[in-house]
Order: structure tokens, then C-alpha cells, then sequence
């Protein structure tokens, strides 16, 4: 047999991830605005956080510990923000392999506390404000309160105050809620007596708010995953000048290639994952079945690379229409995939991540091996 490259794979681009990082790096850089590079798209690969390393992130952020501990464990060698909220079970965990995290209850801060002073360590935190997305966050009206209670906690450093928008209802960061939170830091400072050194402003979604605005107010961070890794926008998936688009392809292979009916034959009801029915077409067409399916990739997230069309998908199957009669069985059909369909190939074991440049770096454990 000839050699080939396992699929389904996830093409990995470092050089296109350090160039995005860098970029948005420098931007913001000219507002006095540092990045956190957000690694959990990518499960922690050590690989890709360290080209955000290079492209000059001030740190990195992760909302899982297990993520965390891959850095650690790859040797990246940077400060890190866990950015979810700690579950209660894992404060041991936290301590032991965040340098910060981000807060919004008081019990758990309790329990950090304990644990810090278990392991002998000073842990940091960030407080999570609620400014309308209603997600994770402290109610503005309780933060006083919140911040009186954390600073006299010992082992924890209360380093600043971060909020959250647009991931649970598009909420989009703007003059009004970013005034909200540096007008919160101004006045939990005069009230409490505490400096605030870190306000983190949000995600990929707060760049056109930094970028455009005349006044960025105390905002002096941003936590950037999707618009380093993918180059684009998440509000409306727009490429950001000046960046690739195009650092992640993914690649899976072609199974079944045969010219069928455009229309199914029988009573048709409801598909193994309860949608109907799409007829795309009239007559006979071209249908390609590719090897991937919902267990490995969010389909409704790919842009197929060429002139075929996704018409659907199933667990294990993927099927496309193809105006071109020359894609045989056994040829790959390649993808750009959104940052939905990003987070599940990386998660899928079935999917195989080819980092370039360079064989010997691996992002993480592979289910199988193709030796
Ligand atoms: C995922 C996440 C980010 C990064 O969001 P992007 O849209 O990928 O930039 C930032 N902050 C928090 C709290 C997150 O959960």
C-alpha cells in the first residue's frame, strides 16, 4: 500500500497561529491592551500554545484544568488564568496548576483559600462581573461586597476584575457595557482601598469595541482565543485584516462516490438526529460519502474547500453533492471549520492532529495508530 497521511486529520499551521497572535498582539499593544492567548480549542496543545508564546502573549488561558496540566506537562512556560469558574472537587487541582483563575462565588473562594494555604502557595484570582450576557459573573451591585470578602482571604491575591459577553446571548461589548466596567474598578478601588491591576475586558468579540473606540476606559486585557486561532470575527465571521484564515484544514476521505436520485424513496419520517429531511437538487447528482461524522466535527460548521456541497450528516458518515464526476473513493475532501467545528474535531479521537511544521510535535495522545 502506498504511504498516506492518516485521516480523518486536523492540518495544524503554527506558523499562521504565531503570525495571528503577533498581529493582534501588536494592535492592541497600541492601546495598551494585553492578550491572553486562549488554548481550549485546541485541548491545551502544547504546540500551539507555545506559537502563542512566540507571537507574544502576555499569558495563557484555559478553561479546563486538564488542559492546563498538558501545557505544564509540554513544558510551555508561561503564566496561566484558568477562565472558568473552578469547579469545588478540583481546588487542589486549581491551586496546584493555575497561577490564576477567574471567580464568581465565595464559597469556592473559601475553598481556594484553604487549598492555597494546604499547598503553601498565594493563588490569584480575577472576579467575574455579570454586565448582561448573562453567563458567568458577580452581580455589579454585589461586587463591593465580593472583593471586601476575597481580599481578607489568605493565599488568594485579588488581581482585577473581568467580565464576559457575547458567548451565551451575543451580547455585544460595546461603549456602554465596557464604561459599566471600568466605572465598576474605578469605584470598588475608592471604596475598598484595593488596586485593581488587571481588567479583562473579554473575548474575540470585544476587538472591534478595542480596536474602534476612542477610549478604551481601565480595560488593559483581552482573552483571545477564536480570533487568533481562526482569524476571524465571532460576532459575524468576518476575516480580520491582515490575518489567516486558514491555519486549521481538515481532511477526511472520500468512501463512497456514486451518482443517486436527489430525492429519497419511501415514506420518510424523522433522521436518526430528529431533523428532517433536506432535498437539495432535482434529478441525479453526484453523491460523495466521506468518513467523518457528528462524533468528530460539528458538519454544520465546515466550508468544503472545491466545488462540493455538505448536504448533511450522521454519526460516522458525511454526505456531499459534488458537481465534478472525478472525485473518486479513497480521494480527500478538504475543510475550513468554524470554531464549533474546531473544538470537536480536536476533542474527536477519531481525528488525527498533524501539527507543521515539524513530526515530532504532537498535540496529544492519538486513539490509534497508523504505523
Ligand atoms: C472561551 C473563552 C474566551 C475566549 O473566547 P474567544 O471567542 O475564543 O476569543 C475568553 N474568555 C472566556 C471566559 C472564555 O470562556
Amino acid at each position: 500500500m502506498r504511504p498516506q497521511a492518516p485521516t480523518p486529520r486536523l492540518e495544524v499551521d503554527l506558523e499562521k497561529i504565531r503570525h495571528n497572535a503577533a498581529a493582534l498582539v501588536q494592535s492592541l499593544a497600541s492601546r495598551n491592551i494585553a492578550v491572553i492567548g486562549v488554548t481550549k480549542a485546541t485541548l491545551g496543545c502544547p504546540a500551539v500554545a507555545r506559537a502563542l508564546v512566540e507571537g507574544g502573549v502576555a499569558g495563557l488561558g484555559d478553561s479546563r484544568m486538564q488542559n492546563l496540566r498538558r501545557l505544564a506537562a509540554g513544558g510551555v512556560d508561561a503564566d496561566t488564568t484558568l477562565i472558568r469558574s473552578p469547579m469545588p472537587s478540583q481546588v487542589d487541582l486549581v491551586v496546584a496548576g493555575a497561577d490564576t483563575s477567574v471567580n464568581t462565588e465565595i464559597d469556592v473562594l473559601r475553598m481556594l483559600s484553604s487549598a492555597a494555604r494546604r499547598a503553601g502557595r498565594t493563588h490569584r484570582v480575577v472576579l467575574m462581573v455579570e454586565l448582561g450576557d448573562l453567563r458567568e459573573g458577580v452581580m455589579p451591585e454585589d461586587l463591593d461586597e465580593m472583593v471586601r470578602v476575597v481580599i481578607g482571604l489568605p493565599n488568594l491575591l485579588l488581581e482585577g476584575i473581568g467580565t464576559n459577553l457575547a458567548c451565551q446571548n451575543g451580547v455585544i461589548p460595546s461603549r456602554l457595557n465596557m464604561d459599566q466596567l471600568s466605572t465598576l474598578v474605578d469605584e470598588v478601588e475608592t471604596t475598598t482601598g484595593v488596586g485593581l491591576s488587571r481588567v479583562s475586558g473579554g473575548n474575540s468579540a470585544n476587538l472591534p469595541w478595542a480596536l474602534g473606540s476612542s477610549d478604551i476606559g481601565r480595560v488593559n486585557e483581552l482573552r483571545l482565543g477564536e480570533s487568533i486561532l481562526l482569524g476571524r470575527q465571532p460576532l459575524d465571521r468576518r476575516p480580520i485584516e491582515g490575518l489567516h484564515t486558514d491555519a486549521f484544514r481538515l481532511i477526511a476521505e472520500v468512501i463512497e462516490s456514486k451518482v443517486k436520485p436527489s430525492h429519497p424513496t419511501g415514506a420518510v419520517g424523522r433522521t436518526a438526529f430528529g431533523a428532517r429531511h433536506v432535498i437539495s437538487g432535482e434529478g441525479n447528482a453526484r453523491r460523495l460519502v466521506v468518513a467523518i461524522g457528528r462524533q468528530d466535527v460539528d458538519h454544520e460548521g465546515l466550508v468544503p474547500i472545491g466545488d462540493a456541497a455538505i448536504i448533511g450528516a450522521s454519526s460516522d458518515h458525511m454526505i456531499l453533492t459534488s458537481p465534478s464526476d472525478d472525485v473518486l473513493v479513497g480521494s480527500e475532501v478538504s475543510f475550513e471549520p468554524d470554531y464549533s467545528a474546531l473544538l470537536r474535531a480536536m476533542t474527536s479521537p477519531f481525528v488525527d492532529v498533524v501539527i507543521k511544521p515539524g513530526p515530532r510535535l504532537r498535540c496529544r495522545d492519538r486513539l490509534r495508530s497508523n504505523g
